[in-house]
């Protein structure tokens, strides 16, 4: 019986518009949603020239018979939606019946099936059946997407550079190997292997096969829960960060799902553990019910919306601040070169060769002889230079204590266990931080009056928007009036303005206000003032000190609530474990 139905055209249209086919990524993706639809626990992807000459998917799934085979080159043909109500739920993953109908347009395809014990293949030459043959298969697909757009000229010349196009398939099968770390997933390119998972449904073993196992060793387990949501998955620890949101992968009931306002929150969550331009590696599923969630369907992406957004971002929140607070989360220093993302030949050929599935003529010599591509720099950032500590132990910074200081910069402290160096800028930054934001945070309404007065003037269109806000100054304990044609004058200020700062941080403040009017928020100003004024107080301190300043400035650091970074995220120390200046020198057993 056929599996495939033809989708009526009612619903056909009421999919967002937008052509499928518009890189080999989209290909990739529309040839791998049919295998995990035909229940495929291992799949295959083999590209020549990052999919532009050939895009080959190789699958174990349940194949499709004679009719089908045929019918699923036609338009609106889907064995994956039933009717209209399909849409709204992310119940299935595929839903583009014309996807293989416009791969097929613009390429050529052979496509070997079978479901039972006759095969079929089928050759298509741009977009009609040049012939349909019985073959002895074993069950499961093999579908051959070659030449892509080879009719259509204009469309070639929009694919990007081969790297770009790789780029792009590898982030899109990264991301689905994380949604599904029960299907086995391998990439090649030019026959070298990119990506390999076992499919042995360990979420953090697939972790290690896209970043390595530096960052696997540095990703804590977490899990949450209130009455509408379940959340469950890895977040790196905060000295794992990389350039891009690429490694940010938000799962919605297992889907991989776009949401910027959850990588905004995942993001802010680590704030003054990491830079804030610099992005952690998080997977993270939440199960939903999904009445609760908007599903705006694209061809090329799934954007989501939640209801009850607040109570999820709390939830995250919470859930990532509880994690990383009260870790040790000093960086420990390595002389071992950083794990490489695993691309072990020799253990893919024999898993290749052991599996049957698999065969292909990839197993000529030849391919064993190529080099691997290199493909960290998709996503293994070079800044990464710290081993991996997997112990975790809860534990405040240790006693230390200080030797000396290099460059007037660091200073080198030293305990049983090693030797730890600490900037002391940014740990000066941290401490004087802290203490700005607990003094912002617990406001006493304790003004200052200004013995002199501080008169600011404003261009005229500045100073409009500024007097119908007069208020929120007040409100924050700002003695503010008109004063003559465009100006204001200030007689008193809020007690925690450090002398010496005060028409600084005024200025600061009107600014903020003219800029966000009603949505000046308090907290958001106080934050950024209090990383301001750390770094300019910790600058103007003398450099030359002693080692009783030393001691004082580790046992203020030691109070800190997170002592290991500065607030812009930067570390404030690092450790050499003895152990490792020992294999440094060499010395016994190395
Ligand atoms: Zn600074
Ligand atoms: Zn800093």
């Amino acid at each position: 019986m056929s599996r495939i139905r033809v989708m009526d055209e009612l619903l056909a249209n009421k999919i967002a518009a937008g052509e499928v086919v518009e890189k080999c990524a989209s290909v990739v993706k529309e040839l791998v949603e049919n295998s995990i639809d035909a229940n495929a626990s291992e799949i295959k992807v083999d590209l020549i020239e990052a999919g532009t000459k050939e895009i080959k998917v190789t699958d174990n799934g349940i194949g499709m018979d004679h009719d089908d085979a045929i019918l699923a080159f036609q338009r609106h043909a889907t064995s994956k939606i039933r009717n209209e109500d399909d849409l709204f739920h992310i119940e299935t993953l595929g839903f583009r019946g014309e996807a293989l109908a416009s791969i097929a347009s613009v390429s050529n395809i052979t496509l070997k099936t079978c479901s039972n014990e006759v095969g079929t293949t089928v050759n298509i030459s741009g977009g009609k059946i040049t012939s349909v043959e019985a073959s002895d298969s074993r069950t499961g697909t093999v579908i051959s997407v070659r030449d892509l757009f080879y009719n259509t000229p204009a469309r070639l010349k929009h694919l990007k550079s081969l790297y770009t196009e790789l780029a792009n398939i590898t982030d899109y099968i990264n991301k689905l190997a994380l949604s599904r770390p029960d299907i086995r997933f391998v990439l090649t390119n030019n026959k070298n292997i990119i990506l390999n998972t076992d499919g042995s449904n360990n979420l953090l073993k697939t972790i290690k096969d896209i970043y390595g196992v530096g960052v696997a060793k540095k990703m804590l387990n977490v899990s949450a829960e209130n009455r509408d949501y379940v959340i469950n998955g890895y977040i790196s620890l905060p000295e794992v960060h990389k350039s891009n949101r690429n490694a940010m992968v938000t799962l919605v009931n297992g889907r991989i799902v776009r949401n910027i306002d959850i990588n905004r929150v995942i993001n802010d969550s680590y704030h003054s553990y990491k830079p804030d331009n610099r992005y952690p590696v998080v997977v993270l599923n939440i199960e939903v019910d999904p009445t609760l969630v908007d599903v705006n369907i694209h061809p090329t992406k799934m954007d989501i919306k939640f209801s009850k957004m607040d109570e999820l971002c709390d939830l995250i929140t919470n859930m990532i601040k509880d994690k990383i607070s009260g870790r040790n989360l000093i960086p420990k220093v390595s002389s071992v070169d950083r794990e490489q993302v695993p691309l072990n030949r020799e253990q893919v050929s024999l898993d290749l060769n052991r599996d049957v599935l698999f065969e292909s003529k990839s197993d000529s010599p030849e391919w064993l002889e190529d080099e691997p591509m290199v493909v960290n720099s998709f996503f293994v950032n070079e800044e990464e230079v710290y081993d991996a500590s997997s112990d975790f132990v809860k534990e405040p910074l240790p006693e230390l204590y200080p030797v000396g200081l290099v460059h007037g910069t660091y200073i080198i402290c030293q305990n049983e266990l090693g030797m730890y160096l600490i900037d002391e800028h940014a740990a000066k930054e941290r401490i004087n931080y802290e203490s700005f934001l607990e003094k912002m945070g617990n406001p006493t309404h304790d003004v200052i009056s200004l013995l002199f007065p501080i008169t600011i003037e404003l261009s005229n269109n500045d100073y409009i928007i500024l007097r119908e806000n007069f208020d929120i100054l007040r409100e924050n304990n700002v003695d503010i009036e008109e004063f003559g044609i465009n100006s204001v004058i200030i007689k008193a200020h809020p007690s925690w303005i450090p002398r010496g700062y005060e028409e600084e941080i005024l200025r600061r403040m009107i600014e903020a206000v003219i800029n966000k009017q009603k949505e000046f928020s308090i907290k958001k100003f106080n934050e950024a003032t209090a990383t301001m004024m750390s770094c300019k107080m910790a600058i103007k301190a003398n450099t030359n000190i002693t080692i009783k300043e030393m001691e004082s400035l580790i046992s203020d650091l030691r109070k800190c609530k997170n002592p290991y970074n500065c607030p812009h995220g930067r570390p404030t120390i690092v450790f050499y474990s003895t152990y490792e200046l020992e294999k440094l020198f060499k010395r016994s057993g190395f």
